[in-house]
């Protein structure tokens, strides 16, 4: 074991002997990359720093929250006063209005529900889209994450057009037999879907822009395309925004205004919680009038618009004005540029695709594929996953934390600086060389 992992490896016993994995959510394990993960004890800005002492410019930044890097005083102050004004009540509060209001002066929904976290916020839009049509069937996309709900665990089959099968032990058959997973970007498939069952789907879900196989953005206008699939059959289009959303633009992926017809119910979570546990999710006034007490579908949350996170996630969207998200994008074009030199240099083989500030690298198998586009998850399975192992852990040991697997996206934060920018230089070169070295 080396020195400066020590403490770390030794929490990560302890954390192993009382939680499955040691960890609270799988990705953090490590087990993609390998390695003991790192325990951190401290954010400050673009840094993180673990038990150990070593500091790191971080590029995942919470998965997405810390838009403004983190303990920002003045998310900090504002939370502390919180804090200090007693933190939950289980009556309803003005922060959480006041979060309603910037979400909805944001985005295009008219009505929003706030939960707690992302999975709650796509299984209630799932269950009030079921609600309201009337209609069982759910249309998602593979590669698409939409949180840990059972329904959306699913796996596509052998066909083009296949009910789910469970992509999890414990998720039944029956679960996942009204789930249809296609292939994304697929229009013809999603056309064949309703073709075979049209007047069952109530609705489909979709990651606005896919950033949970990578970044695999829609092309030749797929959001729309779904929007007016589901509007001609009875369904329901529900846009996941959960990692987009308030971090592309203002309201999110729906801000680049690629897309023109506003979806049914969206999604929301991850940076309107300033890194607390608060999500959302919203849409046509009509819809969310179902939802209890008004309506009769059922929702409901002892912690949701929670007075601490809702001031945090208010706070911070208040912060996140036009400027901010021009500088995000500046960031994110720099650290492409940067990284795509050094592994250039490196005749590391490799593509790059964004959805505004968000992107990622693809370690692709050879230099033919550098410039074919990756649409789908099967696109983005062919990746040289040790290249991205060696590259990340150079990456780690040079100063800068990026996502601990190929199959993520990598998240700036306004706290990024040119020094940051200098660490991430100097690493990139030396991490290029050490993913160069690892044999196709
Ligand atoms: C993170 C994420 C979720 C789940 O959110 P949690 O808060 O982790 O439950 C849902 N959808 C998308 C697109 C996400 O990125």
């Amino acid at each position: 074991m080396s020195d400066h992992t020590k403490l770390s490896a030794a929490l990560f016993d302890r954390a192993s002997a009382v939680t499955p994995g040691g960890v609270n959510s799988p990705v953090r394990a490590f087990r993609a990359v390998g390695g003991v993960p790192r325990f951190m004890a401290s954010g400050d800005g673009c840094h993180i720093t673990d038990v150990d002492g070593n500091t790191y410019v971080d590029l995942v930044c919470s998965w997405g929250p810390m838009l403004l890097g983190h303990a920002h005083p003045e998310v900090t102050a504002a939370v502390q006063a919180a804090v200090g004004r007693g933190t939950s009540y289980g009556t309803p509060t003005q922060p959480e209005v006041e979060l309603g209001e910037e979400i909805v002066a944001r985005t295009p929904v008219d009505k929003v529900r706030l939960v707690s976290s992302g999975t709650e916020a796509t299984m209630s839009a799932l269950r009030l889209a079921r609600g309201a049509t009337g209609r069982a069937k759910i249309v998602k996309f593979a590669g698409c994450y939409h949180g840990h709900v059972d329904a959306l665990l699913a796996q596509a089959g052998s066909g083009v057009i296949t009910l789910g099968i469970p992509g999890t032990p414990g998720v039944t058959e029956a679960t996942t037999a009204d789930t249809i997973v296609l292939p994304y970007n697929d229009q013809a498939a999603v056309t064949q879907a309703f073709a075979q069952y049209g007047d069952q789907i109530a609705a489909v879900i979709t990651e606005a822009s896919p950033g949970n196989m990578g970044v695999v953005p829609p092309v030749g206008h797929f959001n729309d395309f779904l929007a007016r699939t589901c509007k001609d059959n009875g369904a329901l289009f529900i846009s996941d925004e959960v990692m987009t959303g308030f971090r592309i633009t203002r309201s999110g992926f729906w801000g680049l205004g690629s897309d023109t017809v506003a979806p049914d119910l969206m999604t929301f979570g991850k940076v309107m919680g300033g890194g607390f546990p608060a999500a959302a999710f919203g849409g046509r006034a009509d819809l969310m009038a179902q939802l209890a007490p008004e309506g009769s579908v059922y929702q409901a949350g002892t912690l949701s618009g929670n007075p601490v996170a809702t001031t945090a996630g208010l706070t911070t969207l208040r912060l996140a004005t036009d400027e901010v998200y021009a500088q995000l994008d500046r960031t994110a074009e720099t650290i492409r540029r940067i990284v795509g030199m050094a592994l250039s240099r490196a005749g590391v083989p490799y593509r790059t695709q964004n959805a505004g500030n968000l992107f990622s690298f693809f370690f692709v198998e050879s230099s033919d594929e550098v410039t074919r586009r990756i649409t789908d998850f099967a696109g983005a399975g062919a990746q040289v996953l040790p290249r991205y192992a060696a590259f990340f852990h150079a990456m780690l040991d040079n100063g800068v934390y990026l996502p601990p697997s190929a199959f993520e996206a990598w998240f700036v934060s306004a706290a990024v600086d040119d020094d940051a920018l200098a660490t991430i230089e100097k690493a990139a070169s030396v991490a290029a060389r050490a993913a160069a070295a690892v044999q196709n």
